[in-house]
């Protein structure tokens, strides 16, 4: 079975010196056209294609992504597996900014977003106890670990609907819970991998510590936008060197 990569995020992959044969694709889905264009082309050989979240100019607010368009134009373009990328507050201080979380469970503190592509006909309900695919955290952790990435094998994230950061008390209250990082962006976007039977691993990159911490500054926009830059290489490393690695496997991500 030859397997296909679609990475969501994932900045500064499109590029032809990394892909070759590069194409861009618009394309639509029985849901909307999703995100942005899909790039499609060859990272060490292996299919791939690049999706961005956000749109191509970072235009597309939280709330406001099309999860189910993008992950249904990934299917359709025949991807066997998702990496995505995203950008997280640390809710714990051992990981600190620049460090690499590979998640392995998440809170669902959204409120406003389509969760299923199951929402009219017979009822589905997904099993969703562990929603990420072991077989490619593993894989990136060992990779990770061979490169020498500050990184963190699992963690919690807890996902809340935005677009504004959290409160001091919400803050606390994702610790309390067990949260160990926080973004806007990674539910429903595994649901509905999960739903389409493609196997989902985020890789997140810390980039600040939220409110919690008393001896840090709250976390801005700006903050994250300057520690991703530093460390984009990392994440764009990570994946250049686990795609090659990625086999299609019998994986319970795929199940039903
Ligand atoms: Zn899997």
């Amino acid at each position: 079975m030859k397997i296909k990569i679609g990475i969501i995020g994932g900045s500064g992959l499109d590029d032809p010196k990394l892909m070759k044969g590069i194409r861009e694709r618009r394309v639509t889905t029985p849901y909307g056209p999703p995100s942005s264009p899909l790039t499609t082309g060859k990272i060490s050989g292996v299919e791939t294609v690049v999706l961005a979240r956000h749109g191509r100019g970072h235009t597309i607010y939280p709330s406001a992504v099309n999860f189910r368009a993008n992950i249904h134009a990934l299917k359709q373009a025949g991807c066997t597996h998702i990496l995505a990328t995203t950008a997280v507050g640390s809710l714990r201080t051992r990981i600190r900014p620049g460090d690499l979380v590979l998640m392995d469970q998440f809170l669902d503190f959204t409120r406003h977003r389509i969760m299923t592509f199951h929402d009219k006909g017979a009822v589905v309900h997904t099993p969703m106890a562990e929603p990420f695919c072991g077989t490619l955290s593993g894989l990136l952790s060992r990779t990770a670990r061979e490169l020498k990435l500050r990184h963190h094998a699992r963690g919690t994230v807890v996902t809340i609907e935005g677009p504004r950061f959290s409160t001091k008390a919400e803050s606390h209250m994702f610790r309390k819970l067990g949260a160990d990082i926080i973004n806007m962006s990674t539910v429903p976007e595994v649901v509905l991998a999960r739903e389409a039977g493609i196997c989902y691993q985020a890789i997140a990159m810390s980039t600040d510590y939220d409110c919690w911490k008393e001896e840090e500054e709250p976390v801005t926009w700006e903050m994250i936008v300057r520690i991703m830059g530093e460390n984009a290489e990392k994440v764009k490393g990570l994946i250049l060197k686990a795609i090659p690695r990625i086999q299609y496997t019998d994986c319970s991500c795929r199940g039903t």
